[in-house]
């Protein structure tokens, strides 16, 4: 897909929202664009001396619902499309949770994998220094994203705090604790879609143990592993960038935990364990029961989606099924939990670490768990009943779910602004 064709093929699921709910053509008009997209280039000292540039953004694509939140990514292959269309996505999945935030997002065009961590401290802070007067608690508020974690979110929180001259943790969410972090918010993307699949498997007829298998293995694909497999499921197969690997009893998630904290593919697991090694674009036709997505966009496909064999695809990287894709799943009755929902765990828990920074009072674990679980199952819930009673798929009706929320609060603005 061409990068120019990214944001087109996101609206393409606003459009489609459309046919199926009554919205004035000013509220359509207000989403499809990005209300400000700020280019940069960082430029830091390496270790050896010498200095280097890196380009970055910062999107803040609508905020009519309140801040703009949204994670920034570290990649190579981010782009300025790429950072517009992840931002129309937090619009609507803060809409499909009710949270009272706009969307952004932010990226560097870099592969943090080469650098060493003093460099990767001085582009952190750089990149808060860029940004400074666009982020803010109740302006803008950054969080992790891909090959972004909480360390980073320290050093930009402290940046943040440096610049403005007092503490100020609302700023970015995903901290370490030690700097007002909250609790439970390393595992909440997966937890939140834990929360989905174990509330709706009953309507999706999904019962017994269930064989899963996961594209991508960092922070949401390794939480979603432990999370099923500590309720007596098998994780069938895994992939992440350096491989792929399955057993058909089961894979050994201890085993996979313990190659990746050392820095190791999981395919380094294989010829242990009963591990074996397979082709990484083997893990979408997997065989097995829910198929997670958990690493980047538009990696189910026309080419590939007619392969599925789980009954169900819950997404956990964004945007990671096309619309052709989904159409053929569709067509072949296979659930996909929409990235909208199904990943919204993150940004809810983001949400209460910023409600627990701004006033100065943390809550315990279960209490965090037992909000997430409430919202997850709420949404959740109101979007499988929209899909039901309109025959519409669950992303369609995530999407016609977050509209009619985003329209009423572009209409109580008023029609002058
Ligand atoms: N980057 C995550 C996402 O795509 C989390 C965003 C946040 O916590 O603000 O949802």
């Amino acid at each position: 897909m061409s990068q120019g064709n990214l944001l087109d093929s996101a609206l393409s699921r606003l459009d489609e929202a459309a046919k199926h709910i009554n919205v004035d053509p000013d509220v359509i008009e207000k989403l499809k664009y990005a209300r400000e997209t700020t280019k940069v280039r960082l430029m830091i000292r390496m270790d050896d001396g010498s200095r280097k540039s890196f380009l970055a953004w910062r999107c803040r694509y609508d905020d009519t619902r309140g801040p703009t939140k949204g994670g920034i990514r570290f990649h190579p292959d981010a782009t300025v499309e790429e950072v517009e269309m992840l931002a129309f996505w937090m619009t609507f999945k803060c809409a499909v949770m009710n949270l009272p935030y706009g969307g952004g997002k932010g990226a560097v065009q870099v592969d943090p994998r080469q650098l060493s961590k003093a460099e990767l401290e001085r582009l952190s802070r750089s990149y808060m220094q860029a940004f400074s007067r666009i982020i803010g608690p109740d302006r803008d508020i950054p969080a992790p994203d891909v090959y972004t974690n909480a360390m980073i979110m320290g050093w930009m929180a402290d940046e943040y705090s440096e610049i403005v001259g007092q503490a100020s943790p609302a700023v970015i969410t995903g901290k370490p604790i030690a700097l007002g972090g909250s609790l439970g918010r390393g595992d909440a993307t997966a937890r939140g879609g834990y929360y989905l699949v174990r509330h709706l498997s009953g309507d999706l007829g999904l019962k017994g143990k269930l064989r899963i298998a996961i594209q991508g293995f960092g922070n949401a694909g390794q939480h979603i592993a432990s999370l099923f497999a500590a309720d007596g499921h098998s994780i069938v197969a895994v992939s992440d960038s350096g491989g792929a690997v399955a057993a058909a009893g089961g894979l050994d998630v201890e085993a996979l935990l313990a190659a990746k904290a050392e820095g190791h593919s999981v395919v380094t697991t294989a010829g242990r364990h009963g591990h074996e090694a397979i082709a990484a674009d083997e893990i979408v036709g997997a065989d097995c029961d829910i198929l997670v997505p958990a690493a980047l966009e538009n990696m189910i496909h026309e080419h590939n989606a007619a392969t599925v064999k789980a009954r169900l695809v819950l997404e956990l990287a964004n945007g990671p099924v096309t619309p052709e894709a989904d159409a053929i799943l569709a067509s072949r009755d296979v659930v996909v939990l929409p990235d909208i929902l199904a990943n919204a765990g993150g940004v809810t828990v983001s949400y209460f670490e910023w409600v627990q920074n701004k006033q100065g009072y943390y809550w315990e674990l279960e209490e965090i768990h037992t909000k997430l679980r409430t919202i997850m199952e709420r949404e959740g819930r109101a979007i499988r009943e929209l899909s039901v009673s309109r025959g519409i798929t669950m992303r369609t009706a995530a999407y016609v779910h977050a509209l009619s929320r985003l329209a009423e609060a572009i209409e109580a603005h008023g029609t002058q602004s």
